[in-house]
């Protein structure tokens, strides 16, 4: 029978989502990978524990995540059936539609009938009666983008979820949702965006585009899935991601050696700011306010531990971000 440590909200940092009301952990944790059929129960209850007493409160799943697509929020739902019972108002749940569901012309994309039924299967994987952010994953070229917004506002209205977000939307593509969403009213706090040393192309606008309308970003990926951890710097571990077949998303041919050589020294920067490389690159998608939290992802106990270690070393001085711009600099 697991009990929360009574220490859980003793070191974790909560930030603000741009002007809301509503606060994420600076590390939260992601249901992406290792949450599906293949990957151990036990290991997964042991990641969701051992995260909510390190004082991670938040988190993130998807209509999709498995594999099969629709397990990772079972598994959880059962999780917080077993494990969390009278803890649901102590954490930030979130899920999303926008990719393939399921078959036929109402399980993708961004429709209304899309949006609003995914949820309804959402929240009955994971017996819940609302999440507290729900997402549209990415953005429909088809579906007029008000209906998309229209549908996040109704689910809002239906007591389904608290607050709204968006993910994968570019720049212009935020700020046009957005302009509608203030138009209805709709509680949109938050973009979910891919953002790490390796990708930056949300300081180009996204970041400021937040910024001005009062929400916040969570950042994804932030280690590169494990290329920004020392952990590919002499080949590709046997347990690692880039290893497993099932998950199509990293493969060793994926992993170039001039990202490789990038990547050594920026372990050797971390090593002198006494911080593992993880540490470091999730330091680094901290560093403007703008981002509220990290979201990680973890295959083991210890990589939740030793990565919300990062709060301990979040300064970084000019020269030392010159000197990672210099490293990233062809990326
Ligand atoms: P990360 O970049 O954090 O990669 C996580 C992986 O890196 C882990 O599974 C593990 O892989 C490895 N790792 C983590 N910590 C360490 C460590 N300290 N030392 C060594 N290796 C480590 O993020 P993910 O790619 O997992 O994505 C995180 C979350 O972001 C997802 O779960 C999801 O919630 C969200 N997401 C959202 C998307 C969207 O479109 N909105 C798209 C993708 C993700 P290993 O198996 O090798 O141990």
């Amino acid at each position: 029978m697991y009990k929360p440590s009574d220490k859980r909200y003793d070191n974790m940092t909560y930030n603000r989502v741009g002007n809301s009301g509503l606060k994420l952990p600076a590390i939260s944790l992601g249901l992406w990978n290792n949450f599906g059929e293949p990957d151990s129960f036990e290991n997964q209850r042991a990641m969701l524990t051992r995260a909510f007493d390190l004082g991670i409160t938040h988190f993130d799943l998807a209509n999709n995540y498995g594999p099969p697509a629709g397990s990772a929020e079972e598994n959880f739902g059962r999780i917080l059936k077993k494990d969390f019972a009278g803890f649901r108002d102590e954490l930030v749940i979130s899920s999303k539609a926008g990719f393939h569901m399921w078959d036929g012309p109402y399980g993708d994309w961004g429709s209304k009938k899309y949006l609003v039924s995914s949820l309804d299967q959402s929240l009955k994987r994971m017996d819940l009666d609302y999440v507290d952010i729900f997402y549209h994953h990415r953005p429909d070229p088809d579906t007029p983008l008000e209906e998309t917004m229209q549908a996040l506002d109704l689910i809002v209205k239906q007591g389904k979820a608290l607050y709204v977000g968006i993910s994968n939307y570019d720049a212009e593509q935020t700020k046009q949702a957005i302009n509608i969403l203030k138009e209805q009213k709709t509680p949109f706090i938050i973009h979910q965006a891919s953002y790490s040393m390796l990708n930056r192309w949300v300081e180009e606008s996204l970041l400021d585009v937040l910024k001005s309308n009062g929400a916040g970003a969570i950042a994804f990926v932030p280690l590169a899935q494990g290329l920004l951890t020392s952990k590919y710097l002499k080949g590709v571990p046997k347990d690692s991601r880039a290893s497993k077949a099932h998950i199509p998303f990293l493969n060793e041919k994926d992993i170039k050696e001039d990202v490789i050589n990038k990547v050594i020294e920026l372990n050797e920067m971390a090593r002198l700011r006494d911080q593992s490389l993880a540490q470091m690159a999730l330091a680094w998608v901290l560093r403007d306010e703008t981002v509220s939290s990290a979201l990680i992802g973890a295959s083991k106990v210890s990589q939740i531990e030793e990565n919300v270690k990062t709060l301990d070393n979040l300064h970084f001085s000019s020269d030392e971000l010159a000197k990672i711009n210099d490293i990233l600099k062809d990326n």
